[in-house]
């Protein structure tokens, strides 16, 4: 048996993979596959329309919120922000909590002025930076909610004066949020949304069309919100299977109940690091994702052998991001608890061999 803490594309549920597959062969008893049909049959519109009557219930979003799906990536959204929301010889406000939130502010220095309120690149971005001004006259506040590759988080909604403007990647749907606290929510799917391919975006319509700017219509969140996300041609078969995996996270009892699991396995694995003398954590205490775990041991030995070990165990993708080293487990929603166990029971058994 393998565990993925893959950090994305990541671990999603099996029986999710095992409908998708079914849909590849035949979609909906139609003889046809998801692969051959047209996005404009009225089966691939009622994926669309389910899956976006899915995240409106999961998130509970507000009707005066647009949910689109969207391609390219967080990283074409690092550049859509901007050209949305950002006019002309505009300033705009972000946080550096990481690779990806100093990705963001760069794309955006591109099209205008970029104030970084607070960083956190001292201390290699163990941390999150809690005292900050943003400027009033900024066009919008934007920050990451969990990043990633050092395992922190933010769990509050900053309180500003501005739009506020969050990439949630990798913590989307892991916890409940209040979708009216934010202007424009962005995540790549492939973590606990569905397959890399899609990406969706929670923007409140009245913060559209200001910045002045002349936006190619493909770039425009306008066209596609009009459009309900049939713009251009979708990523069909991504839509498909987040699809099929929100249908899984409502059958479950939905965010509530996910968080609370959530809570428990990061407990669980944060206790084992915390009690086990061979390993520590990176990440500022209070500030530590409940997404993706970040560890170290004291030695490159030990890690080498500790990693072999998780190897022989079928414990898959916990070797830390290049730039932190060490380990990451990245504990989506679809990873179970006795995954978490299996980690545990190695990092124990790595213990009693050397004590
Ligand atoms: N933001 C965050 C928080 C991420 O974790 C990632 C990718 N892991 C990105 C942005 C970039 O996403 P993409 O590869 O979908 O462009």
């Amino acid at each position: 048996m393998k565990h993925n803490f893959g950090a994305g594309p990541c671990i999603l549920p099996k029986e999710v993979f095992q409908e998708a597959a079914q849909a590849v062969i035949d979609f909906n008893n139609s003889g046809l596959s998801i692969l051959e049909i047209s996005h404009r049959s009225k089966d691939f519109e009622q994926v669309v329309i389910e899956t976006e009557a899915l995240v409106r219930e999961l998130l509970a979003v507000p009707a005066d919120y647009s949910v689109l799906f969207l391609q390219g990536g967080a990283s074409q959204q690092f550049a859509m922000v901007p050209m949305n929301l950002l006019p002309e010889g505009g300033k705009a406000a972000y946080l550096d909590t990481g690779v990806w939130a100093s990705k963001a502010a760069k794309e955006a220095s591109k099209l205008g002025n970029v104030e970084i309120v607070a960083s956190s690149s001292d201390k290699n971005y163990t941390y999150i930076p809690k005292v900050f001004t943003v400027p009033t006259d900024a066009a919008y506040f934007h920050y990451t909610s969990n990043n990633t590759i050092y395992g922190t988080e933010i769990f509050e909604a900053p309180k500003v004066n501005v739009p506020l403007v969050v990439d949630m990647s990798s913590d989307i749907l892991s916890r409940t949020i209040n979708v009216a606290d934010y202007d424009l929510i962005y995540a790549g799917a492939q973590k606990n949304m569905g397959p890399a391919g899609v990406t969706l975006v929670i923007v409140k319509n009245d913060i559209l069309g200001k910045s002045g700017r002349t936006i190619p219509a493909i770039f425009d969140y306008r066209s596609h919100a009009l459009a309900g996300s049939m713009y251009n041609t979708p990523p069909v078969y991504s839509i498909y299977v987040s699809m099929l995996n929100l249908r899984w996270l409502k059958a479950k009892g939905g965010i509530e109940v996910i968080e609370r699991e959530n809570i428990i396995k990061a407990r669980t694995l944060y206790d084992e690091i915390d009690r086990n003398p061979f390993f520590r954590g990176t990440a500022n205490l209070e500030d530590r994702s409940r997404m993706n775990v970040s560890f170290v041991m004291d030695t490159a030995e030990q890690e080498a052998e500790f990693l072999e070990l998780a190897k022989e165990r079928g414990l898959i993708g916990i070797k830390g991001h290049r730039s932190v080293g060490g380990f990451r487990a990245s504990i989506y929603n679809a990873l179970t608890l006795s995954s978490i166990n299996a980690l545990v029971d190695a990092m124990k058994e790595f213990e009693e061999r050397y004590k």
